[in-house]
């Protein structure tokens, strides 16, 4: 039970929760879990503008379902938002009438409906009986992004007539009346029907060319014709029934575009993966995308005793973090909403280095690779963000797309929230620790950790003293976006400095060679080593020695008090939506918070009693409005052993994404608590760590009370390792 979502009454309050949580994909596309015959009130070709706002209380324009299908690759320019994730032409359509009248789960009669996604083979049925005044029919869908042929979805459509008799109608094919954030991204559209097939090519306005081609089957004999008006190609067909008629129908539908890294003509390589498809049954294709879900969980899976929820929660996470990751793929991360929504305009933030990586370090390292890897292939844009600000070296967007040049339409985020760029350092390390990949240090991620720090030499300002400032900065907590000095950012960016010159000193001794062609290719000197040392060493770390508490920022006790618990009047949504900004910039309210961010990323740094007084003063400003703050929380909850705070927090976390109260996932995925939860299982409860002197796997674990067991298996340095606590 514990691989299943499922919904038993349909309600159309959670239509779009369930699009978001039903999500399907094989990391080359993902598609949301909306109805293959729509909704009759939720037109998907509407316009509108959407404009730059905060996503923590922007109120998301709500129609009834939004589709979704993506390609990480395909992206668009939006006139105000920059460049966007495209909602791609939707192939998944199936729509049914009976004796004309639509078939729809809100105005249709239904009964006995039932829908799952098993999250163990990416599986997403649907059934229910339709009674009209003359019939009862039941109909079953089923359908599964392939993971054996990615590009590749199949779906499996039957009825069978319990009484009466009638006529049905089915329309099947691709609409590419579809809109994105309320935005038209296709320049053009050509529709096709060749010999069996339909297909559509649309072209985006970066001129990307996506290819959607697709074929249906009846199972009984049926003459289908075709169908198709400016945006939308499909399938007719209509057959009279009476009680005890049954058909099958299977869908094969193939997604390739003109930016696939293949390396075939894009066109060619969708009619051929059609081609072999047609020729093997659903069961047949489903168990080959099955047999690759089993060697992805292989991997991957954590068998919890004494936690139901939190076994379900966990392997949510999981089968989201499998399915929206792209490991064949340089050029793509994994968006903040996990490729099922909109919301975050399909960027990657942080939370692909911080929050996401290290699952893949520990289950999946070639993927882990590839998400680093993204950061060198992007490592020219970060240049080009350097420049604009007048600076050296590499800085990383706040929010990145296509090239790595700032995508962030907010001023206050793309200038202030530099601690990415520290943080993209603080991953290749990571990576680097668990995995012992030297040659990637060697060939990219070195020129990143020099790069990234020639940017700090320009960005940070000395005092008098000699002492080195971070001024103007957000940190993690985005309620306070002009920060002077914040604590994880400094931090960060001295591990970022430090790690550069010992990765230089490293090659130096290990592979002279590249050595030589680093240093003249990037024309390093001794000289600028020494500079990066030396901002490293007298960077101000804000420190309240007195109170033996680490400051989020030098001037954070400068900002005044708010009285939280009056103002925000219903838990179940931000405080952000009641309070205004400006209160929220000049007050000591946090978003998430910072220091204790930062006492996970470096726990060996600080004695269990700082961690205590930093987790006492902060947690009373704290809002958890980022869902990337509460996981975190009973992660530290869990080190000074607030059994209760583990569970308030492990709770939260777990709400984020499956509370039907909260609806969190209408937009897409919080992919990157998903990382968190996982981070919290198996970092904090069963306690993982590598060992920093001898770089062997630690195992410290700390278990609440009532989790009985944990199980699972990493792979550290190349060697995979089964481990159990109880
Ligand atoms: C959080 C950021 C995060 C972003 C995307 C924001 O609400 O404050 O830390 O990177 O969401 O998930």
């Amino acid at each position: 039970m514990s691989y299943i979502i499922s919904e038993d009454k349909y309600s159309s309050n959670l239509n779009k929760t369930y699009e978001g949580m039903m999500a399907q994909g094989n990391g080359y596309f993902s598609v949301r879990g909306s109805f293959e015959e729509g909704l009759i009130d939720a037109p998907q070709n509407e316009i509108y503008t959407r404009t730059m706002k905060s996503v923590t209380t922007e109120i998301q324009r709500s129609p009834l379902s939004k589709y979704g299908t993506y390609i990480p690759t395909i992206m668009g320019d939006h006139p105000f938002l920059m460049e966007v994730i495209i909602n791609l032409p939707y192939f998944l359509d199936f729509i049914v009438y009976i004796d004309d009248k639509k078939v729809d789960m809100l105005h249709s009669n239904i009964s006995e409906y039932h829908r799952e996604l098993n999250m163990k083979d990416g599986t997403l049925n649907r059934s229910f009986v339709l009674i009209t005044d003359t019939t009862k029919i039941k109909f079953t869908f089923e359908r599964f992004a392939s993971m054996s042929s990615k590009h590749l979805f199949v779906q499996r459509i039957s009825y069978e007539v319990l009484e009466g008799n009638g006529k049905i109608s089915i329309e099947s094919g691709i609409n590419a009346d579809i809109t994105t954030n309320g935005f038209n991204h296709f320049k053009n559209i050509e529709l096709e029907k060749k010999k069996e097939n339909i297909e559509s090519c649309i072209t985006t306005d970066l001129d990307f060319k996506v290819y959607t081609i697709t074929n249906l089957q009846s199972e009984k004999e049926a003459s289908i014709s075709v169908e198709k008006t400016e945006k939308q190609i499909k399938y007719i067909l209509e057959e009279q029934f009476s009680s005890g008629d049954k058909n099958t129908f299977i869908k094969r539908s193939v997604m390739t575009t003109n930016r696939d890294l293949d390396n075939v003509n894009f066109i060619e390589n969708g009619l051929q993966t059609l081609d072999v498809a047609i020729f093997k049954s659903y069961d047949e294709l489903l168990r080959e995308s099955q047999e690759i879900w089993a060697e992805k969980w292989n991997q991957s899976d954590i068998f919890i005793e004494g936690d139901k929820e939190l076994q379900k929660g966990i392997r949510f996470s999981i089968y989201h973090l499998i399915r929206s990751n792209n490991e064949d793929d340089y050029r793509v991360q994994i968006c903040a909403k996990g490729f099922a929504g909109e919301a975050y305009y399909g960027r990657y933030f942080w939370d692909s280095e911080i929050y996401l990586l290290p699952f893949y370090i520990y289950t999946n390292p070639k993927a882990a690779r590839n998400m680093l890897m993204y950061r060198y292939y992007t490592l020219d844009g970060a240049r080009k963000n350097a420049a604009r600000y007048h600076c050296n070296g590499a800085r990383y967007p706040w929010q990145s797309g296509l090239t790595g040049e700032e995508q962030c339409p907010l001023l206050e985020y793309a200038d202030n929230e530099v601690h990415i760029t520290a943080d993209i350092a603080y991953a290749i390390m990571n990576y680097y620790k668990v995995t012992n990949d030297y040659d990637f240090v060697r060939d990219y991620g070195a020129e990143i950790l020099i790069e990234t720090s020639r940017f700090w030499g320009d960005r940070v300002n000395q005092d008098k003293k000699g002492m080195y400032h971070l001024i103007n900065v957000m940190g993690p907590d985005e309620y306070s976006p002009m920060t002077k000095d914040n604590a994880f950012t400094n931090r960060l960016v001295q591990f970022n400095l430090r790690n550069a010159v010992k990765m230089v000193l490293l090659i130096k001794q290990k592979s002279p060679k590249e050595y030589d062609n680093l240093v003249s290719r990037l024309k390093l000197d001794k000289e600028e080593l020494d500079k990066f040392m030396e901002i490293a060493e007298n960077l101000h770390l804000p420190y309240d020695e007195d109170r033996d508490l680490y400051l989020q920022s030098a001037d954070f006790e400068d900002y005044g008090e708010i009285n939280i618990n009056e103002i925000w009047k219903d838990r179940n949504r931000a405080f952000g939506h009641y309070a205004t900004q400006e209160e929220i910039y000049r007050t000591k309210c946090i978003k998430q918070a910072d220091v204790i961010a930062l006492m996970t990323l470096f726990p060996d740094e600080f004695t269990t009693k700082q961690v205590e007084i930093a987790y006492d003063y902060y947690l009373p400003y704290t809002t958890h409005d980022s869902s990337l703050s509460p996981a975190g929380h009973s992660f530290i909850a869990n080190r000074l052993g607030r059994k209760e705070d583990v569970k308030k927090y492990l709770k939260q976390s777990l709400d984020v994404d499956l509370s039907l109260e909260k609806r969190g996932t209408e937009d897409g995925i919080h992919i990157a608590n998903c990382g968190c939860l996982w981070q919290l299982v198996v970092q904090s409860f069963a306690g993982v760590s590598i060992d920093s002197v001898t770089g062997q796997v630690k195992v410290n674990s700390n278990l609440p009370e009532h989790i009985e067991s944990i199980s699972f298996s990493i792979i550290v340095k190349g060697e995979k390792k089964q481990i159990t606590v109880s």
